[in-house]
Parts: structure tokens; sequence; C-alpha cells
């Protein structure tokens, strides 16, 4: 295909909007599946299935035939929630244009926005499509309105579809091969390609999916990377049609996936390949996307540990933002300090872990990166530097020597139909939120920017937001730097022991609060044992909060006397199941689950 004939282009839009659906309609178009061969063929991991997103972006080639000439189209389909922004921006690297699609009953949203400023940012070619004009509610030409504030133009043109029923879209076909540029390549320069996904394969490997800025590749080939000063021989070479098509050379301008005999761990997302002995000026890699939430991930029993590393390695190949360290913890043993995107992100990955690994971790409560200026820093032989870094409440510093906290936050943009901004605006300053922008954005649209503290909004910030507008309100956010803040360790004893796993910090405004919840929440998950447990959240030695577990009579069916065998038997399975999750933390066994579940509503 010459360079001409190619066109690389994304999806992007709020979550939900239809982006799996167009894609499968336009690899059902080009013949690139047969129709109706099963549902969102991108989209084909099981989490994704269930949670109905795409946390991996998927890349499809496509042939389309246009005014008597045959294109090939590279589609790269794009994760649409909040936390996968970072791979939006990497899905984008061999994109020269976007498709934006916004759903024509909910009209622009958060995401909307974010995706558009990122495909603005790279200069690429923005074509405003519409989606589900089918529906009884669709409002095109409001939705028009909204895009035209946006883009910031009278003269939007967009393109009106439904990508359920199939309507309009060869449209965006032809939108594409007439509006986005070819990708600028050489083809006659020494290869030089981007990574910009890679993943492991049971069968072949460590697999990189990369974009062919110059020259060429073939198999056999021995090539090399900016970053890993090894050489690998070319195994193979596929296009993903969507389905692996092995191919012997692929060319300036496409996308491919390459598998070689590298490892999992020199497989760099952003590293730029090259032949052997050929050396090249590196391409334009990524920025590293940034953990903001962290968490520990344990082995139920230390047996596990070797086989939870190699599922986390493995995992975590398959996504970059995914960051680990060993750690261990008194009362669970060794263990690891993962860092994720987000809430969002580490659901799925605990999921991922569980179903694709069978592994069964214990997680504890995510907590955010916090900051600690130290007083007189000098005669602290504790503390290297002036400022202590920490993300795990068990770092948590003596804040007698502490002269300053602080805390990360961002800036939240909040998009919202008029009717619900009252009570979202009282929940961003319940969150602690600082109030930076309102503007109507269209109709009966509001867009709200918050100043937040980034662990207000990690637990259930998203959750609220769409609850109380009946899920009408959007939400993205960046991060923002850091701010001084009053934060304390919230301390959890059992029975007068401080449980370290079980801590959190909170903005001193809420240590009161949140302490009566997680003692509460704590007594509700804590099975009964064969003695009392005293439960208390503490603040130093000051006791805020107690819960009291009664003991319990040991035989739980004998309050069924006589009567149903079954229920019996039943009743005593599920109590030999419930103690196989069950973890001793001293003398008290806790679910597997206690400690993450104890923070949410
Ligand atoms: P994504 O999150 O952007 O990938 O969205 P999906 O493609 O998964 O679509 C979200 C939901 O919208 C699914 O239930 C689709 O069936 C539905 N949907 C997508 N396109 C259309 C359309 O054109 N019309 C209607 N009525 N529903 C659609
Ligand atoms: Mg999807």
């Amino acid at each position: 295909v010459p360079v001409e004939a190619i066109r690389n282009f994304s999806i992007v839009a709020h979550v939900d909007h239809g982006k799996s659906t167009l894609a499968d309609r336009l690899l059902e178009l080009t013949g690139a599946i047969k129709a109706n061969s099963g549902k969102q063929v991108l989209d084909n991991l099981q989490v994704e299935r269930e949670r109905g997103i795409t946390v991996k972006a998927q890349t499809a080639s496509l042939f389309h035939s246009y005014r008597g000439k045959r294109y090939l189209l590279n589609l790269i389909d794009t994760p649409g929630h909040v936390d996968f922004s970072a791979e939006v921006h990497r899905s984008l690297a061999p994109c020269q244009g976007v498709v934006l699609l916004v759903d024509a009953n909910d009209g622009v949203q958060a995401q909307t926005v974010a995706n558009y400023y990122l495909a603005r940012e790279k200069n690429l070619v923005i074509i405003p499509v519409i989606n589900k004009v089918d529906l009884k509610n669709a409002n095109p030409e409001k939705v028009k309105e909204q895009l035209q504030i946006l883009l910031d133009t009278d003269e939007v043109d967009v393109i009106k579809i439904s990508a359920k029923l199939g309507t309009g879209v060869d449209q965006v076909l032809d939108a594409v091969v007439e509006r986005i540029p070819p990708p600028t390549v050489a083809r006659d320069q020494p290869f030089r390609a981007l990574i910009f996904d890679s993943w492991y394969d049971k069968h072949k490997g460590a697999i990189s999916l990369i974009y062919v800025k110059d020259g060429s590749l073939s198999v056999g080939k021995q090539i090399s990377s900016a970053h890993m000063k090894k050489s690998y021989e070319v195994r193979n070479i596929f296009l993903l049609r969507p389905h692996a098509e092995n191919v012997k050379t692929i060319f300036a301008g496409q996308v491919g996936a390459v598998s070689c005999n590298m490892k999992s761990k020199e497989a760099h997302i952003g590293d730029t390949l090259h032949l052997r002995n050929q050396s090249v000026e590196p391409l334009e890699g990524f920025k590293p996307p940034k953990p903001m939430v962290f968490s520990g991930v344990y082995p139920m029993d230390q047996s596990q540990f070797v086989s939870l590393q190699a599922a986390i390695d493995k995992l975590a190949l398959n996504d970059s933002a995914v960051n680990a360290t060993l750690e261990s913890s008194a009362a669970l043993g060794r263990g690891w300090r993962i860092g994720f995107l987000g809430l969002l992100h580490m659901e799925v990955f605990i999921q991922r872990l569980e179903q694709e690994y069978g592994a069964q971790p214990i997680v504890t409560a995510p907590a955010v990166t916090y900051k600690a200026k130290i007083l007189g820093s000098k005669n602290i032989t504790k503390y290297q530097g002036d400022t202590v870094i920490f993300n795990n409440p068990v770092h948590f510093p003596d804040p007698q020597i502490v002269s300053e906290f602080y805390e990360p936050m961002i800036i939240a943009t909040i998009i919202t139909p008029d009717t619900y901004v009252r009570e979202i605006m009282s929940l961003c300053r319940e969150k602690r939120g600082v109030e930076k922008l309102t503007k109507t954005i269209g109709g009966d649209r509001l867009m709200l920017q918050y100043v937040m503290p980034l662990n207000e909004v990690i637990l259930d910030f998203h959750d609220c937001l769409k609850s109380m507008s009946s899920g009408y309100a959007s939400f993205d956010y960046e991060d923002y730097d850091y701010e001084p803040a009053d934060i304390v360790k919230l301390n959890v004893l059992l029975n007068g022991k401080l449980v370290e796993e079980l801590c959190t910090i909170v903005h001193r405004s809420k240590a009161s609060e949140t302490g009566k919840k997680l003692c509460v929440k704590l007594h509700e998950t804590i099975p009964r044992q064969l003695f009392e447990i005293a439960i208390q959240a503490a603040v130093g030695a000051k006791v805020l909060a107690r819960e009291t577990l009664k003991p319990y009579k040991k035989d739980v069916t004998a309050k069924l006397y006589g009567g149903d065998v079954t229920r019996r038997k039943k009743l005593l399975a599920q109590q030999a199941e419930g103690k196989k999750k069950m973890k001793m933390i001293g003398k008290i066994s806790l679910p597997r689950d206690t400690f993450i579940n104890i923070l949410k509503r």
C-alpha cells in the first residue's frame, strides 16, 4: 500500500457513547469481520466485557475502497474512562486524526472535552460524529450546538450516525479518507518504529505493537531498541485485521505487531526500534503514565508469593501504568505496593489477577502520595532529606517532627445538566473542593471546574456524582500539584492492638466521621469469633470511635434444630468456605476483602 493510501486514526469518546459499536460496524463494513459474528470484537478481555469498558487499546487494520482506490485504514480503539487517559494518549501516537464520537442523547461530556483537548494538543484532524441518532430522545441539533461551542467554530461538519443500526457509518469511512492526511513517513530511510503498546501472549511471548515511521522491517532481521542495548531476531510480524494475519514485511506508515525473543520486561512502550548496527534518532516517546493511587497487594498465603509475582509481572506488561515495588507488612507478610492511575484501574487490575491468573490477593485500602517537610531535619537521622514522601500509612512520619504536610491536588472537570448543579457543588465543597470555573456550554449544560484533593475523589466521588445526577453528570481530572494539608493518620485497633494494614490517612476535619464509619463497617465485616473484639479508631492517643463485636455461639446451625438437613449442610459448607478466605491478624480472623471494603460506602 502506498503511503498516500494509509490513514491512521482513533475513535475517541466519552464512555458508552458507542466507540466499540462503531468500531465493530467499521470492521463489518470493510469486510474484516462478518456481520453479527459476536459482540464487540475489539473488547476482547473478559473484564472489559463484564464492565463494558475498553481497558486495553486494540488495533485493527482495514481496507476501504473510496472512489475506486483502495485505502488502508488503521483504526486504534481507545479506552473511554477517566482512569485510562494515559492509554488514550498512547494510542494517539500513530494517528493523524480522530473521530470524536458524541452520543446524540447525552451530548458533550467530560471525556469528550478531555479527548478534544488532547487531539488538539497533538494537532490531529478532528472528525465530529454524532451517534445514536436512532434514539427516541436524540437531539442532534442541540449536540451540534455544543460541538460548535467546544470546537469554537460555527461551521462544524458533523456526521450523524447510528452505529447500532449502521446508518451513516460509511460516511465515517469516507471522511477518514477525505479529511485525515496520510502519515508523514520516509520509506527510503533506515527502519525506525515506535512501540506504542505491548502485551504478553502465552504462545508468542512479549508482543509489541509498533507504528513504523521510516523504512521497513522483515521477518528474520536483527533489531535493537534505543532503550535496551540488546539485539533480537524478528520472529513474526502480523497485521491485526483484527485477527492476526502474518506478513513478511511491514512498511513505513503501517501499524502491526512484532514478536521476537524480547523479554516481557524489555518491551518498553514509547521505545524506538531500529535495525541492529544502524543508529537512528529515537522517536518522541511518551511521558510514562503516573500512578496516583497506591495499595498493598499480598498473597493470601506466603506460599503463593512466587506465583502472584509472576501474574503481576505479566499483567504489568499489559499495562505500563502499573508500578509494583516489594514491601512487607507485619500481619500480611511479603507483598507489593502497587501504583494505579485510579480506583477503577486498580479494580480492573485486581479482577484480572483473579480471573486470568486465578489469584486471590489481599488488597489494602488505597492511598495517594503525600509529602511531609521535616522540622530541623539535621537532627533526625531516620529521614534522609528535608522532605519525606509516602503513600503507605505505615510510613506516616511522627507529626511532632513535621513542619508541614502536603497532599496531591487535581483539577476536576464536571459536565452536568443545570438541574443538578447545586447538589454537585455542595458535594465538591464537602470534598474540600475550591471552585475555579462555571460556564454554560450550550443548552442546559454547565461545565464546572474544581481544584480538589485527590484523596477525596479516589474512593467514591465518581459514584456519588453519578448517583446524585441520575447518571447525567460526567467527570474527568488532571493532576494539579501539591498543597499544604492538615492530615492525620487514622489508627485502627483491634482489642487494643494497632493493625497497621487497616490504618488510613485522612484530613483532620474528617478523622472523627471516617473513624466512626470505619468502626461500623468493621463491625459489619468481621465475623463474630469466640471472644469479644473491641474495634477502635484513634488519632494518636485519642480514641475517636469504638464498636464492640460480641462473641458468637460456635455452631452456626444450632438454631435450626431438627428438620432441614440440606439447609444445615449448606450452612456448614458456607462456614467452611468462609474460613478459607479468612486472614489471621494475631488471633483475629478477617475476611480477605476487609482491607479494601472498609472504606467503601
Ligand atoms: P463505548 O463505551 O463507547 O465503547 O460504547 P459501546 O459501543 O459499548 O456502546 C454503549 C451502549 O450504547 C451499548 O449498549 C450499545 O449497544 C449502545 N449503542 C451504541 N451505538 C448505538 C446507536 O447508534 N444507537 C443506539 N440506540 N444505541 C447504541
Ligand atoms: Mg467500548
